[in-house]
């Protein structure tokens, strides 16, 4: 538990709290006080008390202050804990999602990040260096441009439940009924949504698991794009090989895809069963045989799988490169609320998903497979983050554009987020409602919004 003095930013300083393992349960007190251009930072913990004086500036902004104040006092707070229990994470005091955008935001203003990370962030050099790698592999797309558009659809199905989801996909058998009118609205919203187009980057259809649809209902949904589909990166999630048919790939290569996700997220049949997920190992094999030749194709695997040991994610890992694939994304185990297994797992062996995580690091690397984009995600195993490698010149241009922000998104579907940028800084976001009744009903108002927003 914390008390801190300054309210507003509890939720910030709990997020500091909860990289430590049972930080939850320890009593902190945030004592804040300020002069001119210094704050000081004290925390008391267990009987011990820690205080840490930092520079605001005098003449800086309200918003470079307010930005320092947090800074300040979620690095304080991590150095008190840090010293307290003898404990240092590898990103440090840092806990928002995307490190490679304050990585840029500190190039931009003083012309380094390394310093920054490692000094003032407490971040590890292993974490910095990865940080820097993803800059390197991202240097020829990250093009700041307010014309820039990628043009974002969802589905919102998946043939069933994984264990560890926590989207709001549903079961298709049980949304049946939905689907036939879901299909209907979101095509009427890509065609109102066209107009919000400037300069198309890439086009990319998610879920859920897109593919899970029927021929029919997939095709008439890519139908929809295809007049402004001008040769650009165009992916759809196939996602679960079960789903994966000489149709659906017949279909996809007539719309012109060219990039998609076959994710076996382990090649462990054990695991895989204990997720719910209803193919094997082989299957994916089988179905990435089947459609290497026509597409550019990406793997996800999870580090940190309930049950699995480093020798198990040691083999899923070693498998996919075997396989070669031009992208391979090694997610760490998020358990949120709302998932299966939140009820089942509390919590992960840390130390195992982090030589899982140093695994993949220096085996993809060594294999010609570059980190070129990066995210963090709240109660991630360890803390640890999200890489995406690649080979050279088959980086995902979406992947880059949605985690840099870099370019705006016009987003169709339900709980699909529109994104305007204006400049490096300024983001503003609508989100179309979260269930799939609210967004039938509530079509006409997403539009309306979209086109404040867009306007
Ligand atoms: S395939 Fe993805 S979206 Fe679908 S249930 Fe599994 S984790 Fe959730």
């Amino acid at each position: 538990m914390i008390k801190t003095d300054l309210p507003y930013l509890e939720n910030d300083l709990k997020e500091v709290v909860n990289i430590f393992e049972n930080g939850e349960n320890l009593d902190i007190k945030h004592l804040y006080s300020e002069k001119t251009d210094r704050v000081v930072n004290t925390i008391v913990v267990g009987g011990k008390s820690y205080a840490f004086g930092n520079y605001i500036g005098e003449n800086n902004s309200d918003i470079v202050r307010k930005r320092l104040i947090k800074r300040y006092a979620k690095l304080s707070l991590y150095k008190a804990l840090s010293a307290y229990l003898g404990i240092s994470a590898p990103w440090g005091s840092l806990t928002g999602i995307r490190p490679t955008k304050l990585a840029y935001q500190s190039i931009n203003e003083t012309g380094e990040f390394h310093d920054f990370f490692t000094q003032t962030l407490k971040v590890s050099e292993e974490k910095t260096e990865l940080v820097q790698k993803v800059l390197s592999s991202q240097k020829n797309y990250y093009i700041v441009d307010d014309s820039w558009t990628d043009f974002f659809v969802f589905i919102p199905f998946c043939p069933s439940r994984c264990g560890y989801c926590s989207f709001i996909t549903s079961d298709l058998r049980s949304a049946s009924k939905l689907v036939d009118k879901y299909v209907d609205t979101l095509i009427y919203e890509i065609n109102a949504s066209k107009k919000f187009i400037k300069n198309l980057r890439s086009i990319y259809v998610g879920g859920g698991t897109p593919v899970a649809l029927s021929d029919e209902q997939l095709d008439r949904v890519l139908s929809a794009l295809d007049d402004i589909n001008c040769g650009v990166e165009y992916t759809v999630e196939a996602g679960r090989p079960d789903v994966i048919t000489e149709n659906k790939i017949a279909i996809l290569k007539k719309h012109k895809v060219n990039r998609i996700c076959v994710n076996p997220q382990t090649f462990n049949d054990k695991t895989l069963k204990l997720l719910n997920r209803k193919h094997t190992a082989d299957e994916v094999k089988e179905k990435y045989n089947m459609v290497k030749d026509d597409f550019s194709v990406n793997m996800d695997l999870i580090a940190g799988l309930p049950e699995e040991t480093f020798e198990d994610f040691k083999y899923s890992l070693d498998t996919a490169i075997s396989l070669s694939p031009d992208d391979i994304t090694v997610h760490t185990l998020c358990i949120k609320r709302g998932s299966d297994l939140s009820e089942t797992v509390k919590r992960l062996p840390e130390n195992e998903t982090e030589k899982m995580v140093e695994y993949a690091y220096k085996k993809l690397t060594s294999r010609g497979y570059n980190p070129y984009y990066l995210y963090r995600q709240k109660y991630a195993s360890a803390n640890l983050e999200n890489v995406g490698y690649a080979k050279s010149g088959k980086e995902c241009v979406y992947n880059i554009d949605t985690m840099e922000e870099i370019s705006s998104t016009v987003a169709c579907g339900a709980n699909a987020i529109s994104k305007r940028i204006k400049g490096t800084e300024i983001v503003e976001r609508y989100a179309a409602p979260k269930d799939v009744a609210s967004y039938l009903n509530k079509i006409e108002v997403i539009l309306e919004n979209k086109e404040i927003l867009f306007k």
